[in-house]
């Protein structure tokens, strides 16, 4: 993985830059030992390892204003860090930046139920949300499986989505507003209580900006009364291909279950020795269809999804009777990755979106490349939304298995945007898939969106190395001509 050069003078500079920071934040809020620096070497893409030049954990807004403007005027790299759960690589240390973890904004700040919001910071994990208003029978809707340890920072930033994401939205649709630190130290509130921007949308462009734009320091999320009723279907399929086929006629027939995941073969094995929660061994794939709202729509919507389902080929139908037993249904699923740990010792979780009615040939492909690549593939994956997450299996301690599961990826991403979907469903784009950026975009799209990037960090110190794959000099997008330093016309702002 080619990551930015490392900066020696920075290197030089460290125990300056260590200094500065104790100097901002006092105690134990910054990290500079290798022993205690190694916990941060990695985020879930466990494959890519790095330890930061140091770590720092501001615990205010002032404290992380004054970080980003001290490392701006200095021009010291920064990687915005919240739980480190990304599987893309998105918050992977530089070895010449200042790791920035948010872990100490842990604090929900206001509840109101009446504008059904709530404002936290961005350390609060995503089940910490819920958690905190289903006393009053209310949640936050995205829920990613690792909702248990990811930050709503770190989903702001991912745009991350979860199961319950095809009916009520990804995190850009939950969100209404933040309070953002520019690299230059400037705070900005973006959105708030209401529900339309006041110009532009400049809170859509930070949702989903991975940690490039600017440090979040607090997020304010829209929250729903928890439906009257919630019955989940576990239905089984002789083949995988009947039961993506049924995903698509229950979209077709104008049903949008609260959430639809498929588990393969291999997954549905491995979830099941994992947490025995009495998914069917003796099926190819298993469909599980949450169907929520007032009862008597739920029982109606049940039978309607079971009708379709018998009608593709369903050769298991169990609908839940109680919230235990929904609940079970779910954590074989939820679980699912975890348990991979138990059938190789590594695994690359892949993420590209495709259309619906591409599903059949789609998985009948990454099967024929698991043969081709000669290494195991399990598929767990949000259906109803065409977000594909195969797990490929390796084991990194064989000389070349690493190298041939990220061809393997990258094979299976390149089918998606050839099918017409798209590199990443909710896992962004981190180190992960930055070279793969001109398979979807044109140069001159990456460009624009570089010029994005350019007008919130023209140095570039923001995260470096993440997302695209050449990162241009801002004046090379401006096509200015510079000539020794010297800037045409200086009176005018630059982008
Ligand atoms: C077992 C498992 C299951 C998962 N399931 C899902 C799933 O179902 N859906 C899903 O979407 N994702 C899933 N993920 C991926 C991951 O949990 C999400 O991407 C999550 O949003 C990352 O949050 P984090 O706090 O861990 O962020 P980190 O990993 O710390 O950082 C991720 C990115 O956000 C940036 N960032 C973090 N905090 C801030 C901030 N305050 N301001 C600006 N930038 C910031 C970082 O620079 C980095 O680019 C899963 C991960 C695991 C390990």
């Amino acid at each position: 993985m080619r990551m930015p050069e490392v900066d020696q003078a920075v290197l030089a500079r460290r125990d300056a830059i260590v200094a500065a920071l104790r100097a901002i934040v006092p105690g134990e809020g910054v990290i500079d030992e290798e022993s205690a620096l190694r916990p941060y070497e990695s985020d879930a893409l466990t494959a890519y390892r790095q330890p930061p030049m140091v770590v720092v954990l501001p615990e205010t807004v002032e404290q992380v204003a004054a970080i980003l403007r001290w490392c701006h005027d200095n021009n010291v790299k920064v990687v915005p860090r919240g739980a480190g759960t990304s599987l893309s690589g998105g918050s992977l240390p530089l070895a010449d930046a200042v790791l920035l973890g948010m872990s100490k904004f842990n604090r929900i700040l206001a509840i109101d139920y009446r504008d059904r919001v709530a404002v936290v910071q961005p350390g609060v994990t995503n089940l910490a949300i819920t958690k905190a208003v289903e006393g009053e029978g209310f949640y936050y809707a995205p829920d990613p499986s690792s909702q248990i340890a990811c930050s709503i920072g770190g989903n702001v930033a991912e745009n991350a989505g979860g199961v319950h994401c095809l009916k009520y939205g990804v995190t850009t649709n939950n969100v209404l507003g933040v309070e953002f630190v520019t690299i230059e130290g400037e705070v900005l509130r973006l959105g708030g209580r209401q529900l339309e921007p006041s110009g532009l949308d400049l809170l859509g462009i930070i949702v989903g900006s991975e940690g490039l734009l600017g440090v979040v320091t607090e997020v304010t999320v829209r929250i729903l009364p928890r439906p009257e009723t919630a019955r989940a279907l576990l239905i089984g399929f002789a083949s995988v291909a009947s039961a993506a086929s049924c995903v698509t006629e229950i979209i077709a027939s104008g049903i949008i279950p609260a959430g639809m995941e498929m588990m393969d073969k291999p997954a549905i094995h491995a979830a099941e020795a994992f947490v025995q929660v009495g998914y069917p061994l003796d099926v190819e794939a298993l469909l599980i269809v949450e169907l929520d709202g007032p009862s008597a729509e739920c029982d109606h919507l049940i039978d309607e999804v079971q009708r379709i389902a018998s009608g593709q080929g369903a050769v298991s139908c169990r609908a839940s009777t109680s919230e235990s037993e929904r609940l079970a249904f779910w954590a074989g699923r939820k679980a699912a990755f975890p348990a991979m740990g138990r059938v190789a010792p590594d695994y690359y979780c892949m993420d590209g979106t495709i259309p619906r009615g591409r599903l059949v040939e789609v998985l009948e492909r990454i099967s024929a490349l698991s043969t081709e690549h000669d290494l195991a593939v399990a598929n767990v994956f949000h259906a109803g939304d065409g977000n594909l997450h195969p797990l490929i299996l390796y084991d990194a301690n064989n000389p070349g298995e690493l190298e041939r599961a990220e061809a393997f990826g990258s094979d299976i991403l390149r089918l998606c945007v050839a099918v017409g979907g798209v590199l990443t469903g909710e896992h962004g784009v981190g180190v992960e898939k930055r070279d793969l950026m001109p398979v979807m975009f044109s140069e001159s799209d990456l460009a624009q969106q570089q010029r994005v990037k350019c007008a919130f960090d023209p140095q570039s110190l923001l995260n470096p190395g993440k997302v695209f794959p050449v990162l241009h000099r801002c004046a090379e997008l401006g096509r200015m001509h510079v000539h020794k330093g010297a800037l045409p016309h200086p009176e005018l702002p630059r982008f």
